[in-house]
């Protein structure tokens, strides 16, 4: 624990947060509860549920939530999607995907952070898909929302083209499995791939706007 709360200290600072109250709440591993950040407001606090797994751009993604929704002066990007409407949980993962993707964007920026990306995104290219195949066929497609974007919006051209094998086999895996179990079509990922790629017109814009408008005609 000493070690990540020096870490946790280490990345508030990095990302301006110092004197926002954040508590962080170590969840053993084997336990069901996921990584996430959540506002309470009654205690007017956020608290960060955390997993150490042993990558700590987790960590830093965590944080991340809440930077970006004080840079966008949001709540939403750090709670749930940037909308005031009751969303269907489905939907819900398709923002969260997106959301996911602008929070690992800013990161990105920060050299420190992005070296600890780097190994975050070789730990998924090196993770069997299979183990993906006990998720609901909306979860799959939101993971394959979310992947798309890590590899082809937020990776850098350099790692990228070092990687593209490793990328283009572990998408084409992911439709291949969406394919077989909800009959997309691959020429519905030619368009998705091709709507997905608007992403960079809007992963640095500080216009809410212009990103609640992406998300909406997605
Ligand atoms: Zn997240």
């Amino acid at each position: 624990m000493p070690e990540l709360k020096k870490k946790f200290n280490e990345y508030k600072k990095k990302l301006f947060l110092s004197n926002e109250p954040i508590k962080l709440i170590q969840i053993p591993i084997n336990i069901r509860i996921q990584t996430g950040v959540s506002w309470y407001d009654l205690e007017k606090c956020w608290k960060i549920t955390y997993k150490d797994k042993g990558y700590d751009f987790e960590l830093a993604h965590e944080l991340g939530h809440i930077y970006l929704s004080k840079i966008l002066k949001s709540l939403g990007f750090a709670t749930g999607p940037p909308l005031n409407v009751e969303i269907k949980n489905d939907i819900k993962d398709f923002l969260n995907a997106l959301i996911d993707g602008l929070v690992d964007y800013r990161l990105s920026l920060f050299e420190e952070f992005y070296t600890l990306y780097i190994k975050y995104i070789d730990f998924w290219l090196s993770y069997p898909t299979s183990n993906f195949v006990s998720n609901t066929d909306d979860k799959i497609l939101a993971l394959y929302l979310w992947f798309y974007l890590e590899f082809n919006c937020v990776l850098k051209q350099e790692e990228k083209d070092f990687r593209i094998n490793e990328i283009y086999n572990f998408l084409k895996r992911l439709r291949f499995m969406i394919n077989v179990r909800s009959n997309l079509s691959y020429w519905k990922f030619e368009l998705i791939d091709q709507r997905l790629k608007d992403f960079n017109y809007i992963k640095s814009t500080n216009d809410v706007k212009k990103i609640i408008f992406f998300f909406l005609i997605y």
